[in-house]
């Protein structure tokens, strides 16, 4: 499958120049970024763009990304995650960016657990300069007494003090909570993060990765700072809410007096997207609650969500990179992701006909034992793709939607006496419909212009619409599941509970009547079913059930129905 972002022209913004500059100045040799998931959940196509930043900058410039579980906070993570997160980063990458991927072991991530020890000696080293102490307050009075500006009693313990409370908090005297490790920074700092914050807390928890090593864990800001340096890390990009974290970053490297180069971080803004909900935590709420059918499900934002639906990382990198990167905080337009996915799979996709909401017609003039082959184009936007036969026959499925008994003035279809044509074939004649005792229909009686498929003598006679259709024969079943927006709003989060504006009509499952072909339909293909939708099979798929996706439609139906709205 084609790799756009490599395709295409290399994309510029203001990071990409900074380190355009540091190589030029000298600055950098050689360009080392990271991404530094917490391993709590899933990723999500907010990953997505982080995942394209750091490993675009690296692969634009000859430089490394490494993946680093930044896990410090066992409660909450898991095996699972590092897992799922691993097999969602080599998704992304392969076949673009994977020979940029920094690597500890062979094929294993960089974990920031695997630092606890040199993390420590750095604390240590903090606690001799007179630049961190041991605090005996509670969490909730050091968050207080940050938040008021006031100082901690234990502020000036000394450093012998401090470095044997250090040491038994590390040894595990202390229950959780009853001491902290903090920096001694500027108590008054306008900017909170710099009053003194708190770099260990104490946690008697079994680690996903360290197992009972530890029951102390450094703070998020202490181990990412110092994770970054000791990878080597010369720009480390975070989102927006890490601005103000910045100082604290800067002013642990300066505390250590650490040995240049040292890493520098960026920040820019998180991509935000209209109809969906982006945090891990939220969408953990969304799987324990069973609202969906688990991490995967194919109408969550998740990595794994969107692969399964048929999304591909061509489109979803394609995606990341028409975005851009900017500082000012937006809302993205789903609408955005769904071009990125159409314009991709309208070259890519094989056409296909079949029927999602069949209704049958009988063809009386059509011979009853006949059935012929039909010359049916593969993808009209690449002729290499070539053409194949469908067969037809006396008895097919159209679709429900494209007969009306009373039709509104603009519809082309299929109405009583009204003609169309059949895609492919020839041109019918809606005779007769055929009701059951409720007054639905369930059959139309027509007759074909049997000189009106190609190259018969009234070939060239003109009507308004074409359908699809399928030989009743020769079907296959699949079911097809059709995927609508998760939520009703476009913010979600705007305000009250996002889980109350969930779409009830998210999932419809149908039986499809397909032609024949669609029997060796493959995982790694994307199909058109055409006038319908894009899909993709589904992993639930087997040799003789076949379960399709319906990635996206072909054209933006909501967009219509806000402005009737
Ligand atoms: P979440 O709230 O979903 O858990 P997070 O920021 O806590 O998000 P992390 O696992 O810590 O998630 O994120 C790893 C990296 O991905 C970070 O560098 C983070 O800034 C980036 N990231 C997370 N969400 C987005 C987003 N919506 N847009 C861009 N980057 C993101
Ligand atoms: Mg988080």
């Amino acid at each position: 499958m084609s790799t756009p972002t490599d395709n295409a022209p290399a994309p510029s913004d203001f990071i990409r120049d900074i380190v355009a500059e540091d190589l030029r100045s000298g600055k950098h040799a050689k360009i080392q970024t990271r991404f530094p998931p917490e391993p709590n959940g899933y990723l999500h196509i907010g990953h997505t763009k982080a995942i394209c930043l750091n490993f675009g900058i690296a692969h634009e410039f000859g430089g490394l990304c490494n993946v680093r579980m930044d896990d410090t906070n066992p409660e909450k993570e898991d095996l699972e995650y590092v897992d799922s997160i691993m097999a969602d980063v080599h998704w992304l990458i392969d076949g673009w960016a994977d020979q940029n991927l920094g690597l500890k072991k062979a094929g294993a991530p960089f974990y920031a657990s695997d630092y606890f020890e040199p993390l420590y000696q750095f604390a240590q080293q903090l606690v001799r300069a007179g630049k961190a102490y041991v605090c005996d307050m509670t969490p909730e009075q050091t968050d207080a007494f940050r938040r008021e500006g006031r100082e901690s009693p234990f502020r000036d313990r000394p450093v012998e003090e401090n470095l044997d409370l250090l040491a038994r908090m590390k040894a595990g005297e202390f229950p959780d909570g009853a001491r902290t490790l903090r920096a001694k920074i500027d108590m008054q700092a306008p900017n909170v993060w710099l009053r003194d914050p708190v770099l260990y807390r104490i946690r008697h928890a079994e680690h996903h990765h360290t197992a009972d090593a530890w029951c102390i864990y450094p703070m998020y800001d202490f181990a990412h700072t110092l994770s970054d340096y000791l990878e080597g890390i010369t720009h480390s990009l975070c989102t927006l809410e890490f601005e103000v974290h910045r100082p604290l970053y800067d002013w642990l490297l300066a505390a250590l007096e650490l040995p240049k180069p040292l890493p520098h971080q960026y920040e820019f803004a998180r991509l935000n997207l209209t109809y969906t909900v982006m945090s891990k935590r939220k969408l953990k709420q969304l799987v324990d609650g069973k609202f969906v059918r688990g991490w995967d499900d194919p109408r969550l934002p998740t990595i794994s969500g969107m692969r399964r639906r048929g999304v591909t990382a061509s489109a979803l990198r394609d995606f990341a990179y028409r975005i851009g990167i900017t500082k000012y905080p937006s809302l993205t337009e789903v609408d955005a992701l769904e071009h990125a996915i159409r314009s991709e799979f309208n070259k890519t996709a094989l056409r296909r006909l079949a029927v999602l909401h069949p209704l049958k017609i009988t063809l009386t003039n059509y011979p009853e034992d006949q059935t012929e082959e039909l010359e049916a184009i593969n993808n009209p936007e690449d002729p290499t793709a070539g053409t194949r036969k469908v067969l037809f026959s006396r008895e097919l499925y159209i679709e429900e939607a494209d007969f009306m008994e009373d039709p509104p003035k603009k519809y082309f279809r299929l109405r009583p006496g009204g003609e169309v044509r059949l895609k492919y074939g020839y041109i019918i004649k809606c005779d007769e419909v055929v009701k059951d005792s409720l007054g639905k229909v369930i059959e139309l009686r027509c007759t074909a212009d049997l000189e009106s498929k190609s190259g018969g003598a009234n070939s060239n006679r003109k009507v308004k619409g074409t359908i699809h259709w399928v030989s009743a024969a020769h079907a296959l079943e699949a079911e097809v599941r059709l995927y609508d927006r998760l939520f009703t709003v476009p913010d979600p989060d705007a305000g009250g509970d996002f889980k109350d504006f969930i779409n009830p009509h998210s999932l419809e499952v149908v039986t499809a009547k397909c032609e024949p072909s669609l029997g060796e339909a493959k995982a790694e293909l994307r199909y058109q079913f055409e006038r319908l939708a894009y899909l993709a099979l589904d992993p639930d798929s087997q040799p003789n059930k076949l379960v399709f996706n319906r990635t996206i439609t072909l054209r933006d139906t909501w967009a219509k129905e806000v402005k009737k709205a």
